[in-house]
């Protein structure tokens, strides 16, 4: 676990949040720079850094919390879809280091920019990281 972050803060209202939802496990409230407006966030109330070393039971905590907000955001906002995103360690653009779900609700041409998918040299490039993922899961 880490220390204090901005959300451990808001997690204590020590720093204002739009909250829309909290229970023992979880806190949801507004990004303060959404990609579309109602693009919430989902933490747990326990200060894990990341997917790495959150607990399992906290995971599935925020996993159910990011499905019943995700729901509510649509419906609020009448997003088509959502993006559901999480950010892990500063090269994946993580910027807070207190573990969080993004949900950001989507409309057509509304200029959120995704990453452009690359390819394989070949199969066998594709079959060797395969394999090195098999083995790193044993
Ligand atoms: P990350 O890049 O770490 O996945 O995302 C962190 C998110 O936290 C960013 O989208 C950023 O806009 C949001 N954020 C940063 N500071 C604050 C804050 O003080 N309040 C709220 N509500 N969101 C914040």
């Amino acid at each position: 676990m880490v220390g204090d972050t901005i959300f451990t803060k808001i997690i204590r209202r020590e720093l204002p949040a739009d909250i829309v939802y909290e229970d023992a496990d979880t806190v949801a409230f507004l990004d303060i720079h959404p990609n579309n407006p109602g693009h919430t966030l989902v933490i747990p109330r326990k200060p894990f850094r990341n997917i790495f070393d959150v607990d399992d039971d906290t995971l599935a905590a925020v996993w159910r919390t990011v499905r019943k907000v995700a729901r509510a955001v649509r419906d609020a906002t009448d997003a088509e879809g959502l993006n559901i995103d999480t950010n892990n360690e500063a090269v994946a653009g993580q910027i807070i280091f207190h573990f969080h779900v993004h949900i950001i609700p989507r409309f057509p041409h509304d200029g959120y920019q995704r990453w452009k998918g690359k390819s394989y040299t070949d199969s066998a490039a594709a079959a060797h990281v395969a394999e090195r993922i098999r083995q790193a899961l044993e």
